[in-house]
């Protein structure tokens, strides 16, 4: 059965830990508009100078530019097997949009991860938070820190904190997904593929119940 897999939770619940685990264990491709942004910012091209304001800010980036990156990213061979949607969709416009393409592409999301943490935690978790510059591998100075401060474990790259993850911008950031995201989670139960994975729980626990619910897709 393939997996068609939509990761969902406010910043800081272990999204992006999680997916990491999960993509490297099930070999399915990792669709994260943050990254796919980030990526544009850094090559320079058009996308990265819409994307960069908004996304320093702590603002959601257009429906219309987030949803044409991913209408071309999941038309192609690769998600035929399965994927694994991360940060997207963030809006009720989004996941309308998700799903008019998902039912035309016939690679229909089956099922919805959402992984959740109080805000002290989210909070906590997130000003902690340092990112590889190379590989993207996440750390924490504190939960999960690497062998060496500030070097990549995996690839021996340097270590560095997001320009939004600071606290005006994580300010806004909450907001945007208490108010335009947190209620696609009714949404998504409607549809009967949602599943609440406890954030609070360690990455080896999280990544067991995540991999548990995969199990259970028919
Ligand atoms: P993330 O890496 O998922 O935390 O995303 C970082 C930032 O990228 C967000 O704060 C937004 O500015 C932007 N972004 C990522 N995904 C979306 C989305 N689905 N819709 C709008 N903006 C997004």
């Amino acid at each position: 059965m393939k997996t068609n897999i939509i990761l969902m939770g406010p910043p800081g619940a272990g999204k992006g830990t999680l997916a990491k685990r999960l993509i490297s264990k099930y070999h399915i491709p990792h669709i994260s508009t943050g990254d796919m942004f980030r990526d544009a910012i850094k090559a320079g091209t058009e996308l990265g100078k819409t994307a960069k304001d908004y996304m320093t800010r702590g603002d959601l980036v257009p429906d219309e530019v987030t949803i044409g990156i991913v209408r071309e990213r999941l038309a192609q061979d690769d998600c035929g097997h399965g994927y694994l949607l991360d940060g997207f969709p963030r809006t009720l416009k989004q996941a309308e949009a998700l799903k008019e393409l998902t039912t035309s592409l016939k690679r229909e999301v089956n099922l919805v991860i959402n992984i959740d943490a109080n805000q002290a935690e989210l909070i906590k978790r997130i000003s902690g938070r340092r990112v590889c510059k190379n590989c993207g591998a996440p750390y924490h100075v504190t939960n999960m820190p690497p062998k060496k401060e500030g070097i990549c474990d995996q690839c021996g790259g340097p270590l560095f904190q997001r320009p939004d993850d600071n606290e005006a911008a994580l300010k806004v950031r909450l907001s945007h997904y208490y108010a335009d995201t947190k209620p696609l989670l009714n949404y998504y139960e409607a549809m009967h593929v949602l599943s609440n994975v406890n954030g609070m729980l360690g990455a080896d626990e999280v990544l067991n119940l995540a991999s548990k619910l995969i199990g259970e897709v028919k």
